[in-house]
C-alpha cells in the first residue's frame, strides 16, 4: 500500500474562506486517497451555524481541529471584515503552533497550506520540515495585483481612486484605481497596511494554489507563470466549489420547490454572498426595481445595515422580511420569492428555471455561476468584488454592470433596465452563450483537463517530498 502523505491546512474565519480550502482538500484526498489532511480551524466568537453544518460532512481522511475561538472583545468593534479575520489569525498563532507541534509529533508533515489571511503561519513550516503553500480563494487577476502591490505603493502618490490612467496588470483587463480592492482605497488605514503585508508574504511560499482555471484566466495565469523568471510556482486547480445535495441544504425545501414551478431560464437569483448587506434605502430601490422589471426573482434578503459586510462574521438577529416596502410581498407573490438570509445557492444556480444572477461577485459566487452557465448582473460591495466585476464585464463579457449614482445607490430604473437587458434582451442572450462556453471549459478543466492535471502534479511533488 502507498505510504500516507500528511498535509496540514490552516483556514481563516468566514464561510467563504473556510469552504474553498476544505473543498480543495476533499478533492485532493478523493483523487489521491493516500493523502491525509488535518484542517486547523480558527474562529472569531463562536463558529457560525453554516460552517458547523458544513464541517460535519468531511470524509474520514480529513480531520479537523477547532482552535479555541478568539473572543470578540479582543478585536475592535465594527472594524473591516478583512482586518478582523487577520487579527483573529494573529491572536490564534500560539494555538496554531501548538496544533502543528502536536501533529508533527505523530507523523511527518509534508506540507502546510494556509489560506491567504493565515499567511503568518507559513513561517512555522520550516520548523516542522514542511513545504509551505498559499491557498488563494481569489482570481489570478487579484493575485497578480497582490504581487504588484509593493511596486504600486512605491510609484503612486495619493489615493489609487484618483489615478487618471487605468492600471495594467499583465494578461488582465485594464483596471481603474476605484475598482481596486476595498482595503486599498484608504492608504492610511490599518486594512491597507495589512493588505500590503499579506501581498508581500505571498511570493515567499514554496507554491501558490489558486482557485481559478486556465481557460477562464489564461492571460493572467500565463503572465504569473512568467513572473520574475518563474519565481512563483502556481497551481490553478479550480473551480473548486461546494457541492451539497438537494436534501441536505434546503431544509424547508422552499426555494427549490418554488423554482420547480417556474418556466425554464425565467428567474433572476439575487444574492450578496454569505454576509453582504444593503442599506434600507437600497433595499427599497431594489424591491421597486425588481417589481418594475416584471421579471421573476428569488431574492435572499438580509436585514439592512449601513455597513456592506455587516453579516459576514455575525449571525443575523432580526427578521429581514419586515424591512421590505409595505405590500411588496403581496404585489409580487406571483412572480417572486424572498427568502430570509440564506438559500442553497449551488442548488439554486443549477436549477433550470434560473436564467440570471444578480450578484455581489464574491469569487465563490462567480465560480458557482460559471459552473452552471448563469450570466451575471454585477453589484460589487466590498473586498475584491469590483475587480471580479471588471473581469466578468470587460474581460469575459458574461455580465452586465449596474451603475451606482453619486450617493452610492443603484436606482430602481437602472435596476429594472439591467434586469430586463439580461433576462430578455439580445445582449443577455450573447452573455448566456458565452457563459455556457465557460461552463463547458470549467467542466473539462475538472474532468481530466488542466486543473486535474495540475493537482496531480502537485500531489506527486508532495509524495516525492514525503519520501526523502
Ligand atoms: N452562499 C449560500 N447561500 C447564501 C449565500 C451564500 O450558499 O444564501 C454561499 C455561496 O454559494 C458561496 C459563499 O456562500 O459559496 C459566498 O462566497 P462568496 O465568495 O461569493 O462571497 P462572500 O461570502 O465571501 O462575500
Amino acid at each position: 500500500m502507498a505510504k500516507t502523505t500528511h498535509i496540514a491546512i490552516v483556514s481563516s474565519p468566514g464561510f467563504s474562506h473556510l469552504v474553498p480550502i476544505i473543498e480543495f482538500t476533499k478533492r485532493l484526498v478523493k483523487l489521491h486517497p493516500n493523502f491525509h489532511v488535518t484542517c486547523i480551524v480558527p474562529s472569531l466568537g463562536s463558529t457560525p451555524e453554516s460552517s458547523k453544518a458544513y464541517l460535519k460532512t468531511l470524509p474520514s481522511n480529513i480531520d479537523s481541529i477547532f482552535l479555541p475561538p478568539i473572543s470578540k472583545e479582543n478585536v475592535p468593534q465594527g472594524a473591516y471584515a478583512g482586518l478582523l479575520i487577520q487579527l483573529t489569525i494573529t491572536l490564534s498563532l500560539p494555538s496554531i503552533y501548538e496544533a502543528l507541534k502536536s501533529l508533527s509529533s505523530k507523523f511527518p508533515l509534508t506540507a502546510l497550506v494556509a489560506d491567504t489571511f493565515a499567511f503568518p503561519t507559513l513561517e512555522f513550516a520550516k520548523e516542522f520540515n514542511a513545504l509551505s503553500y498559499f491557498y488563494t480563494p481569489c482570481s489570478a487577476m487579484v493575485l497578480s495585483l497582490a504581487l504588484h502591490m509593493s511596486k504600486l505603493d512605491e510609484e503612486v502618490s495619493g489615493e489609487y481612486k484618483d489615478l487618471t490612467e487605468p492600471i495594467k496588470l499583465q494578461g488582465c483587463v485594464p483596471l481603474l484605481g476605484v475598482d481596486l480592492p476595498a482595503p486599498t482605497q484608504n492608504r492610511s488605514s490599518e486594512a491597507y497596511k495589512s493588505f500590503l503585508e499579506r501581498a508581500k508574504a505571498i511570493a515567499t511560499a514554496d507554491g501558490i494554489i489558486i482557485n481559478t482555471f486556465l481557460e477562464m484566466e489564461s492571460g493572467a495565469i500565463r503572465a504569473l507563470e512568467e513572473y520574475e523568471n518563474g519565481k512563483i510556482r502556481l497551481y490553478p486547480v479550480g473551480p473548486i466549489t461546494q457541492k451539497g445535495s438537494r436534501d441536505e441544504v434546503d431544509e424547508s425545501g422552499k426555494c427549490l420547490s418554488w423554482l420547480d414551478k417556474q418556466p425554464p431560464c425565467s428567474v433572476l437569483y439575487v444574492s450578496f454572498g454569505s454576509g453582504g448587506t444593503l442599506s434600507q434605502n437600497q433595499i427599497n430601490e431594489l424591491a421597486s426595481g425588481l417589481e418594475l422589471s416584471g421579471q421573476r426573482f428569488l431574492w435572499v434578503l438580509r436585514a439592512p445595515s449601513n455597513s456592506v459586510n455587516a453579516a459576514y462574521l455575525e449571525a443575523e438577529k432580526e427578521d429581514p422580511l419586515k424591512f421590505l416596502p409595505s405590500g411588496f410581498l403581496e404585489r409580487t407573490k406571483e412572480k417572486g420569492l424572498v427568502v430570509p438570509s440564506w438559500a442553497p445557492q449551488v442548488q439554486v444556480l443549477s436549477h433550470n428555471s434560473v436564467g440570471g444572477f444578480l450578484s455581489h461577485c464574491g469569487w465563490n459566487s462567480t465560480l458557482e455561476s460559471v459552473q452552471e452557465g448563469v450570466p451575471i448582473i454585477t453589484w460589487p460591495l466590498f473586498a475584491e468584488q469590483r475587480m471580479n466585476a471588471v473581469m466578468l464585464t470587460d474581460g469575459l463579457k458574461v455580465a452586465l454592470r449596474t451603475k451606482f449614482n453619486e450617493d452610492g445607490i443603484v436606482e430602481k430604473e437602472e435596476i429594472a433596465r439591467v434586469i430586463k437587458c439580461l433576462m430578455e434582451g439580445e445582449e443577455g442572450k450573447g452573455m448566456r452563450e458565452r457563459m455556457m462556453n465557460l461552463k463547458d471549459f470549467s467542466a473539462n478543466a475538472l474532468k481530466d483537463g488542466s486543473s486535474t492535471q495540475t493537482l496531480s502534479q502537485l500531489a506527486r511533488h508532495w509524495e516525492n517530498s514525503s519520501q526523502v
